[in-house]
């Protein structure tokens, strides 16, 4: 049966500052899903929440609500309602008065109010508090409040957002039980949006995943946890192995020095993957028996699994298993062509590859200035002419952070940090392009740093295009 569409986004694009905050976002929410927009702080999902309910216009782009566009709509005339992490409830007012809030609003008769907030309250169970001053309610039992405040006006929509976020664990955990729970039985959408992958996948019908503005991935809990479009994805939604490999061919592929069967084909020849496997699909073997080998390095007890740290070859797997083996030893490891995961590099070549025009250069040191973006950046070795024009292929090693904060380039943007096993592959974005690093340090994604470039490990020719009579000496 064809799910039918409540709300759809089609190509919306927000700027704040100047910052690109939503990149042509298309979303189509089904009628009394449980949908959830899952990313890292200041990937744009409460910008998308905003603008569903109508508190923030898009640059460009439609909002439409069942079929019909409805940019310019105010919140009040969309059949939405929010609940914020922050209840906002009224202090002064009982429960009973908080919940009638709306609906005495809209002028409805006494018993009509007394049964819609008797059965609300019924709902995110807080029978028999009408009575109750909210300002001496738990964190949980406010937060139902909130909830019951805001379904009792029977909205179509209900956006929600980190409304969980100040509760303890425990209190949240319950919490998203029953949250699931009164969504079922109320039969409404809710837009939920969070930053615990762990919160999406217990809730959602279907989860939203963001970075940086764009959606990498819709689908399932179970099919985005078992196969994540892209590296982003595999990261951020439970642990896992993310490794570098090569795709030999059709259902073949190297990794960890080994070479390995898996499902998947279409990626040509020869091509550098990226490959996920996760914690507990790694089985444990003899040495002999193990497609690939390694040596313990690290056991944890879990409680219901071991998690184990292997090292092989230069890279660390993390295994989580229901038997280990100590430190120290050497074990084999297996997994199921299945649970082997190929995808789509994020960054698409192995180096940095860009031009760059000499603006400056010295045949006697011999030294080269060249601009990139507008900053005049001095090579370390070789003579070019001024006005040539060159290829330089940096590899992802011949870049850094500039630790003492002064760049060579500055404000570039941290897109996305990955641990390959070895080391952090990290993708940046400055004002004309991106960049791939790699680094032994942990940097934190959505932030603004300084980078510097060590121009001894690039290659460095004149483009094809330079001038005629520039040429190396
Ligand atoms: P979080 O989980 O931290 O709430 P988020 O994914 O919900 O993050 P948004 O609140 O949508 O992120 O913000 C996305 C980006 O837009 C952030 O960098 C934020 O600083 C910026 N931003 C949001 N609102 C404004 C505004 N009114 N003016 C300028 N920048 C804004």
């Amino acid at each position: 049966m064809e799910q039918k569409s409540i709300v759809s986004l089609r190509n919306i694009n927000v700027k704040f500052d100047g910052e690109v905050i939503l990149n042509n976002i298309d979303l189509d929410i089904e009628d009394k899903e449980f949908i959830t927009l899952l990313g890292p702080s200041g990937c744009g999902k409460t910008t998308t929440l905003r603008i569903i309910g109508g508190f923030l216009e898009p640059d460009s782009g439609d909002v439409c609500y069942e079929g019909k566009r409805i940019n310019g709509t105010p919140p009040n005339k969309r059949n939405v309602n929010t609940v914020f992490q922050k209840y906002a409830l009224f202090p002064h007012l009982n429960v009973f008065d908080n919940v009638a809030f709306g609906l005495k609003l809209k002028k409805l008769p006494k018993n009509e109010i007394k049964e819609k907030v008797k059965k609300m309250l019924a709902i995110v169970d807080l029978k028999g508090y009408e009575k109750r001053s909210v300002s001496k309610l738990s964190g949980g039992q406010q937060q139902r409040v909130a909830i019951a405040r805001a379904l009792v006006c029977d909205p179509d929509i209900l956006l929600l957002d980190e409304p969980l976020g100040a509760l303890d664990l425990k209190l949240r955990k319950d919490m998203q039980i029953e949250l699931k729970n009164i969504q079922k039985m109320t039969k409404k959408t809710f837009v939920y949006v969070t930053h615990d992958q762990e919160e999406a996948l217990t809730m959602s019908d279907r989860v939203v995943v963001m970075n940086n503005g764009k959606i990498e991935q819709i689908g399932s809990p179970i099919d985005i946890y078992n196969e994540p479009a892209n590296a982003f994805v595999a990261d951020f939604i439970g642990e896992a192995n993310i490794l570098d490999g090569t795709m030999l061919s059709d259902y073949r592929v190297r990794v960890l020095g080994s070479e390995l069967k898996c499902v998947d084909k279409g990626f040509g020849e020869n091509t550098p993957v990226d490959i996920v496997i996760r914690p507990e699909d790694i089985e444990i073997t003899s040495p002999e028996d193990g497609t690939i080998t390694g040596d313990v390095v690290g056991v944890v007890f879990k409680g219901v699994h071991y998690e184990m740290e292997v090292k092989t070859g230069g890279c660390l797997l993390l295994i989580h298993s229901t038997v280990s083996s100590p430190v120290g030893s050497r074990i084999g490891m297996r997994v199921d062509p299945y649970n082997i995961h190929i995808m789509n590099k994020l960054f698409p070549t192995a180096y940095n590859e860009f031009e760059a025009e000499v603006v400056s250069s010295s045949e006697d040191s011999p030294t080269v200035t060249v601009s990139i973006e507008g900053n005049e950046i001095e090579l370390e070795n070789g003579y070019y002419p001024k006005g040539t024009k060159l290829r330089i292929q940096l590899p992802p090693d011949g870049l850094h952070i500039a630790g003492d904060g002064v760049g060579q380039l500055t404000d570039v943007f941290i897109e996305s940090v990955i641990w390959k096993g070895a080391y952090n592959e990290i993708i940046l974005e400055s004002d004309e392009q991106k960049w791939l690093m790699q680094s032994a340090q942990d940097e934190q994604v959505a932030t603004y740093v300084p980078i510097c470039f060590d121009f001894s490990k690039a290659v460095i020719s004149p483009a094809e295009d330079s001038t005629e009579d520039s040429d190396e000496i």
